[in-house]
């Protein structure tokens, strides 16, 4: 079944078809190609097409895809190419052989007939036409032309007066024919009356044997041109199959040759032919029926039990009769299925090839590209390329890519070391820095201490006085100040007491300026000594003057306090050369007013220094103050009467200690 199915004329019917697919599927996979290199130039995302993200699906895709279609294209159009030029050389050996058969045939009769027409000529020639000079001149041709199986000569009637026999293998005359009358023959009618010679139609032989022969005849002739009988060979057709015999031969090829009316005169022993037998209704004439001769053409025969498929030419001879050769082409199919059968096979085998070349070649380049990973993964910061040593057998084409990582490594290993003692120098540096910053740091600090000392001492000096270390006088006018302010608001009594040195210049003059100094300390410090209260200060007011505020002192509070001031100095017991009492003393001043907000402080200033004016002038070492408009010089038994609820409990203790020291 499978063997019917492939039949030369199935490969020939799709010979057409199977060349233009296999073009259209080159062609289709050129414009693929072609496509995929315009992108992969484009947009550098190459073999996309192909779906494989990996190289390796990439080259097997492209393996397949341009690899094997070409070669699947190649095996079908080769096998289909091999298989036409096959057929093609068939039909032109067969053209040749039934050509070449036809004119074999043609020489054969041709000979034959002039091996007849010579005979009858030599017999004409002798003018002899007796039975004895025939049939001698019949031995003779027979003699000569061995394929002949029987000649016979007759009269002008058509009786046989003289006939050979080469039927048992031995020339001999064949006296059994003598008297026999063949004047119906056509072999005999024929050239009597057209003194042409004659060849008959094929036919079986009578009475001498079986074989299929052709009759050739040629007329008898007087010297006049009276014809007077003729002389006929029966010619063997079974020597045809020398000439098949001869003739070089076609796989499988039949050589069949029909007379006029399409029945057998000879085929080949395996076309299983009967002599004589009928083709006109064989499917070999009915195909070739309209065709020209020596043309090869195609035709199924259903009746040959096993090749259906044929092919056959015919070569027509001078008698009109065809030489067919005729050749199986089942075999060709055959023989184009086994091509692709093993074009198939190769295919199979190269497409093994190529797969595993493939992957043979993607594991390569992927080791490869593992290699060069691992190296850039083990090219560490620092430079040392211990991994960027070139791996065994790999591909020349990245021995530059090691090559460059190798100088990588090393312009990187020259950049760490310059970049670490970069960065040990800036770490030195940065040490120095930071203990310059600290030194700096603590040199502020102790700046800055010393610079909050002075500041403070600054400050409490503009406070202070220099010399004496009580209140200056700014400090003075500030706290008086202050101390109005609040009176005025509180309606509080404040008293301003101005303190004097006695002769302080005579002092200074026979004792020095040094001596002047501390004296000026130790009165100032028995002032302040003797002016305790919350509301008090005591101030240098300048030179050898003091001053002191009292707030909340009525005059009489100022008094005890300026007096015992006074005291306080005298009890020093600083000798002065110039004083009446020979010590040193002081002159006061005292005043106390309860301040209004529109007075100013110095109008109590003013009247204190009124009253030490007056202490002056009356003769030093007193304490004066003022009541209403007048100036008193106060004296402790006289005025302790007038001093406040508080001064007066204070007072009698001070009253008794005043009483003590003695007045000038
Ligand atoms: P009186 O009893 O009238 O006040 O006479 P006095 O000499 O004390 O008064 P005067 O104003 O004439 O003399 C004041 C003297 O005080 C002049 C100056 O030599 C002296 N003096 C002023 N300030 C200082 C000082 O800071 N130190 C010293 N050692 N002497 C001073
Ligand atoms: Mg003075
Ligand atoms: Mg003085």
């Amino acid at each position: 079944m499978t063997d019917s199915f492939f039949t030369i004329r199935l490969f020939l019917d799709w010979h057409d078809s199977v060349q233009w697919f296999s073009f259209g599927l080159l062609g289709a996979l050129l414009v693929l190609a072609t496509l995929q290199f315009v992108r992969s130039r484009r947009t550098a995302a190459g073999l996309r097409w192909f779906g494989g993200k990996s190289l390796g699906t990439s080259i097997g895709v492209g393996a397949v895809l341009l690899g094997l279609i070409p070669i699947v294209a190649l095996v079908v159009l080769m096998t289909e190419r091999s298989a036409y030029m096959r057929h093609d050389r068939m039909e032109t050996r067969i053209e040749e052989m039934a050509t070449a058969v036809a004119h074999s045939v043609e020489r054969f009769v041709d000979k034959h007939v002039s091996g007849m027409t010579s005979a009858a000529s030599s017999i004409n020639a002798s003018g002899d036409f007796s039975a004895t000079s025939i049939q001698e001149s019949l031995l003779l041709y027979h003699e000569i032309y061995g394929d002949f199986l029987t000649m016979l000569g007759t009269d002008a009637k058509g009786d046989i007066i003289a006939a050979s026999s080469r039927l048992d293998g031995v020339l001999a005359p064949f006296d059994q024919l003598s008297g026999l009358s063949v004047a119906d023959r056509e072999y005999f009618k024929a050239p009597m009356t057209n003194g042409f010679p004659f060849v008959s139609q094929a036919f079986r032989g009578r009475g001498f044997g079986a074989d299929p022969i052709v009759a050739i005849s040629a007329s008898l002739r007087e010297q006049g041109g009276t014809r007077v009988g003729i002389v006929e060979g029966s010619l063997n057709l079974s020597a045809f199959d020398e000439i098949d015999r001869e003739h070089p031969h076609i796989d499988g090829a039949n050589l069949i040759i029909l007379d006029n009316d399409d029945e057998v005169i000879y085929a080949s022993p395996e076309a299983k032919l009967v002599f004589l037998e009928d083709l006109s209704g064989d499917a070999l004439v009915i195909s070739a029926e309209g065709l020209r001769q020596g043309v090869a053409f195609d035709y199924d025969d259903q009746s040959l039990d096993r090749n259906r498929n044929h092919m056959a030419a015919y070569a027509t001879t001078a008698l009109g009769w065809r030489v067919f050769v005729r050749v199986p082409t089942d075999p060709i199919a055959q023989q184009m299925l086994g091509d692709y059968k093993v074009g198939l096979l190769l295919l199979s085998v190269t497409a093994a090839i190529s797969l595993l070349m493939a992957s043979a070649l993607t594991r390569r380049f992927s080791t490869a590209l593992g290699q060069v990973n691992d190296a850039i993964d083990g090219l560490s910061v620092d430079g040392s390329d211990t991994s960027v040593r070139l791996p065994q057998d790999m591909p020349t084409e990245f021995e530059p890519v090691f090559a460059h990582m190798q100088d990588r490594a090393a312009r990187l290993r020259g950049a760490y070391k310059r970049l670490s003692n970069s960065i040990e120098t800036g770490e030195k540096l940065r040490k120095e820095l930071t203990q310059a910053i600290a030194l700096k740091d603590v040199e502020i600090a102790e700046r800055t201490a010393e610079l909050e000392k002075a500041n403070e001492e600054l400050s409490s000096q503009s406070k202070r006085d220099p010399l004496t270390k009580i209140a200056n006088r700014r400090e003075f006018e500030a706290f008086e100040n202050r101390i109005w302010n609040l009176g005025a608001r509180e309606k509080m009594p404040v008293a301003v007491v101005l303190i004097d040195i006695d002769h302080f210049k005579a002092y200074n003059d026979t004792l020095g300026h040094q001596a002047g100094d501390t004296c000026l300390k130790l009165v100032a410090k028995a002032l302040e000594g003797s002016a305790n209260r919350p509301l008090d200060l005591v101030a240098r007011y300048g030179g050898e003057e003091f001053v002191a505020v009292l707030g909340g002192a009525a005059v009489a509070d100022a008094l005890i306090v300026a007096e015992n001031m006074r005291h306080a100095v005298l009890d020093l017991g600083m000798v002065h050369p110039k004083t009446d009492e020979g010590l040193v003393s002081v002159s006061i001043g005292a005043a106390s007013v309860v301040p209004t907000h529109d007075e100013e402080a110095t109008s109590l200033v003013k009247a204190a220094d009124d009253a030490l004016y007056r202490a002056k002038a009356s003769g030093r070492n007193c304490v004066v103050f003022r009541r209403e408009d007048d100036f008193v010089i106060y004296d402790p038994d006289e005025h302790s009467l007038e001093s406040t609820n508080i001064i007066k409990m204070l007072a009698g203790d001070r009253h008794r200690k005043t009483k003590g020291p003695p007045r000038g």
